[in-house]
């Protein structure tokens, strides 16, 4: 297994990263915190043997891999650094704030020989994946429209820098909606080309710091795909469908980080459940990884695909701002 450096003493580490290196037959080495007692905290009650404050000891510390988590202003340094150091990088969503930035991440791994991925988790839900299938095997016939459901109430202990710190990379949409933009492009197989998007503050984010969006995208082959992404409904369920020529694909409970959710398909001969064999999401999103560092295949997410999902995600900002439909310009 891998050697891994965890960048950041956060929750997505605790919750789940930690134990899915670990489920992956990888070792998690060392922590950095910007805080040396938490740090040290967080290493005792994850049984990590290291805690650092700075990025170049826990680089190293002679590991394989980091895993950066810190809030979204962040990864972009860390990042270079770790590709510098020659260590494969697996950072989480969004990539960065601004697309150039997330261009030079993905440009220094590539120049490093380094992998990188990002850590979009529902390309690994086998809910989603069954979507996917049921598309790609034309069982739906043409596909026309998708509908995300991704509107959510964010927990008390994470109500911190994602509603009140602009500066930290704040709002719904950045934390969102990427994933949103991630899943379409897996389950379609296709581009977007335009989105058109309202935001809402309703009461939870802080001064400008959008809490709700709904929106629609343009795809290349004219499917059109709506998305509803909140931080502030307690009591709305999450889903992902795709609706075509000749049947529906029905996702509902999906769009979660627990391996939860039931899959059905509705066409001319009825409605039947799609057989899902629920996998911890994180650990094939650790296991991908690592096997892409062995040379074997792609992160399930790449860098690439990294930029990809900014590039909707900052133009639904863009479009809330202006009014107007905006590109979808990755720039790739
Ligand atoms: P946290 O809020 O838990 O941690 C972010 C930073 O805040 C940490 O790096 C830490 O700084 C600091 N911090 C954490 N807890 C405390 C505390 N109690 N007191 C003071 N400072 C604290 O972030 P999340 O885990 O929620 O998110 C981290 C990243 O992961 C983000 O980029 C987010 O978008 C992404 N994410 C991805 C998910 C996915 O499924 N792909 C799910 C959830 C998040 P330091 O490290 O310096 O100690």
């Amino acid at each position: 297994g891998l050697r891994w450096g965890i960048v950041g003493a956060t929750t997505i580490a605790r919750e789940w990263m930690i134990g899915a290196i670990r489920e992956s037959g990888g070792e998690v080495v060392s922590v950095m915190s910007s805080n040396a007692e938490r740090g040290k905290a967080y290493a005792r009650e994850n049984g990590i043997p290291h805690s650092t404050k700075s990025l170049s000891t826990l680089l190293g510390k002679d590991i394989d891999a980091v895993y950066i988590a810190t809030t979204n202003d962040k990864h972009k340094a860390q990042t270079l650094a770790a590709a510098k150091a020659g260590i494969h990088v697996l950072c989480e969503k969004p990539l960065a704030l601004k697309l150039s930035d997330a261009h030079q991440m993905v440009a220094a791994c590539k120049t490093a020989g380094v992998v990188m991925g990002t850590n979009h988790h529902l390309r690994n839900a086998a809910t989603i994946r069954a979507i996917r299938d049921a598309v790609a095997g034309g069982k739906i016939g043409k596909p026309l429209f998708a509908r995300v459901f991704h509107a959510v109430h964010l927990p008390p202990h994470l109500q911190g820098w994602r509603i009140k710190d602009a500066k930290a990379g704040s709002g719904v949409v950045m934390d969102i909606t990427v994933h949103d933009a991630d899943t379409l492009r897996f389950v379609l197989g296709e581009e977007p080309v335009s989105v058109t998007a309202y935001t809402q503050q309703g009461g939870m984010g802080g001064s400008g710091i959008e809490d709700g969006v709904m929106g629609v995208v343009r795809f290349k082959s004219g499917l059109l795909a709506q998305f509803h992404d909140a931080f502030t409904t307690e009591y709305a369920a999450t889903g992902f469908e795709v609706h075509g020529s000749e049947g529906s694909v029905i996702g509902t409970n999906c769009m979660k980080q627990r391996p939860v959710g039931d899959v059905v398909l509705r066409d001319a001969t009825g409605e039947r459940k799609l057989e899902i064999k629920p996998e911890n999401l994180y650990v094939s999103s650790v296991t991908a990884f690592q096997n892409a560092v062995r040379g074997k295949g792609q992160p399930a997410a790449t860098g690439e695909d990294g930029i990809r999902s900014m590039a909707l995600a900052l133009a639904a900002l863009k479009s809330a701002r202006t009014g107007r439909e905006a590109l979808v310009e990755p720039g790739l």
